[in-house]
Order: C-alpha cells, then sequence, then structure tokens
C-alpha cells in the first residue's frame, strides 16, 4: 500500500496529506459503507491534489463517494471542501448550520479571519473556493442520526474548539470522530495535547466531552491525527489537561510571564505530552505551531476571568 495512507479497520482508511511536507498534521478519514464512501473533513485546499491522487487509488470516484461529514469549517478541515466538489458533483455534505454561509461565501468572513489570525499558514493552505448550496445538508439540531448503508452515525454538537463543531460516533464500531474537541492526539511523539486556540470556549468544550464520555466510545478518532483506544480515559485525561494549562497560564501572567514561548516552558515543566512537542524544532513546525496557539487561546480565557468588567 501507498506509504501516505494508512489502512486502519477494515473500512476505515487515513489518507495523509503531508501538507507543508510535515508529517502527520493533515489527514482525513475515509470510511467505506459497503458500496459508498464517506470523507471525514477534507483538508486544505492546497492538500486537495494529493488527497484526489489517494481517492483514485481506492477507486473512490463521483459515483461512490456520497458524503463528506464536517466536523467543523476551519480551514485545514474544509478549507478544500469547494475545490474538491468540483470533481465530486454528487457528493452531499453535512455540517453545522452556522458554517454554511461561510463555505458558500468564504471570501465575506472565513478567508479573511483566518488570514488574520493564521497569517501565512492561511495563505499556505489557499484560498478556499466556494461551495454551492446544493451541496451542503444543514445539521440545525444538537443531536442527529444517519444511516449509510449498514453502517449507523449518531452526531452530536460539541462547541469548544470551534462554536459550530460537531463530532460523531460510528455506532457499528464505537468509534467516536471527535474532530479537534479533544485536542490532538499525535502518535509519532505518543502524545495528547491540546488545541484551543483563540477564541477557544473552555466550559462548553469540557461540557462537549463529558457529552461524548455518556457515549461511551470505544475508540476517538482524532482529526489531528489517529485513532485511539481506551477512548474514556484519553477524555478525562484531556479535561484535566485542559484544567492544568488553565492554572499554569494564570500562574504565569500572574508572574509576568506573558510571551507564547516564555509560557511553554512553565507548561512544560507540568505536562510531559505537551513538552515532547514544544521541544521538536524541525519536524511537527505545523503541530508545534498550533499548540503555541493553544497557548493564545487559554491566555485570553485567563485575562476575561480576570477582567472585573466581564
Ligand atoms: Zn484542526
Amino acid at each position: 500500500m501507498e506509504k501516505n495512507i494508512k489502512h486502519l479497520d477494515k473500512i476505515i482508511w487515513q489518507l495523509d496529506l503531508k501538507v507543508n511536507n510535515d508529517r502527520e498534521f493533515i489527514a482525513p478519514y475515509l470510511i467505506k459503507a459497503n458500496d459508498d464512501y464517506i470523507i471525514v473533513d477534507v483538508g486544505p485546499t492546497c492538500g486537495i491534489p494529493e488527497l484526489e491522487r489517494q481517492l483514485k487509488l481506492l477507486d473512490v470516484n463521483e459515483n461512490n463517494l456520497k458524503y463528506v461529514f464536517l466536523t467543523h469549517i476551519h480551514l485545514d478541515h474544509s478549507g478544500g471542501l469547494g475545490t474538491l466538489l468540483k470533481n465530486f458533483p454528487n457528493t452531499q455534505v453535512l455540517v453545522h448550520r452556522r458554517g454554511i454561509p461561510h463555505l458558500i461565501d468564504p471570501d465575506k468572513v472565513l478567508w479573511q479571519s483566518s488570514v488574520d489570525t493564521l497569517g501565512w499558514v492561511a495563505k499556505m493552505y489557499e484560498k478556499p473556493e466556494p461551495v454551492k448550496e446544493e451541496c451542503l445538508v444543514a445539521l440545525n439540531d444538537k443531536t442527529f442520526e444517519i444511516k449509510v448503508n449498514d453502517l449507523e452515525f449518531s452526531w452530536i454538537e460539541t462547541p469548544g474548539h470551534a462554536s459550530h463543531h460537531f463530532s460523531f460516533m460510528l455506532e457499528n464500531k464505537k468509534v467516536m470522530f471527535c474532530g479537534d474537541a479533544v485536542g490532538m492526539f499525535i502518535p509519532a511523539l505518543d502524545i495528547m495535547v491540546p488545541t484551543t486556540p483563540h477564541p477557544y470556549r473552555m466550559e462548553s468544550g469540557i461540557e462537549s466531552i463529558n457529552h461524548m464520555i455518556e457515549r461511551n466510545p470505544d475508540k476517538l478518532a482524532f482529526a489531528h491525527h489517529a485513532i485511539r483506544s481506551n477512548a474514556n480515559e484519553l477524555m478525562h485525561q484531556h479535561i484535566s489537561q485542559l484544567e492544568s494549562w488553565k492554572d499554569c497560564v494564570a500562574k504565569s501572567l500572574s508572574n509576568s510571564i506573558e510571551e507564547e514561548e516564555a509560557i511553554s516552558l512553565e507548561i512544560s515543566k507540568i505536562d510531559k505530552d505537551s513538552e515532547k512537542l514544544f521541544i521538536q524544532k524541525d519536524d511537527f513546525g505545523g503541530l508545534r505551531r498550533a499548540l503555541v496557539s493553544s497557548i493564545t487561546g487559554f491566555k485570553f480565557i485567563v485575562l476575561k476571568d480576570n477582567d472585573p468588567k466581564s
């Protein structure tokens, strides 16, 4: 099998798009439902040629790619959707209702806000192309069930990382596709780390994880970038990790340690998983950048907590 494609399960593949040559950063899942296929998040525009090449190798085409399931519309998850759908006009996209206007008209808000927050990374991802409205299916409720051939999926709204975030469980296998709602798991370093860029909503983030724990999944499929068993243990562990990050960022700020890089040294003292990524210099550039921006998310949370006006 081609090295960028991992066959994780009889019906689940992971397609590593090697965006910016980074290993293990952006890797959509492909799920087979009898003769049809589903992609979970498609990655950014710059990854679409590689995604299409891999889909072709796996015999996925415009007639059998039935759905794209979007966890949320950040550029690294959905930026390439409009480009992909040009060659897959029959594919339907399930997405949170609030994501829809941004997918139809990405120039208006999505692109500009991504450039503002991500800078050159947004430009590296490349500009999203508009998605045709008729391809989009709006998810209006907090929960949603869908059957695709013999596979059953139950969706739950999981805000926190994004206000419009959904996770869904493949009930037949008890795999929870959690997008960015439970941080990132990096198998090469064997670590789990937060993904809490500003504006991260911590209270709803933890509530979302608790909702997923109630569903009792066996496995977690992290958008970045692995499927792991012991799902509930990992989710409890992640809640503790978020709380300890918040404490550490609050202590750092009260000691006038304000720069993200300086705070990363403080976090490294209390979180060995995060330390393993913070000390990376060459590989894992995109993931390290994402982790540094997770500190920014917590800085805003702490500053808001400390602001008597809020
Ligand atoms: Zn992401």
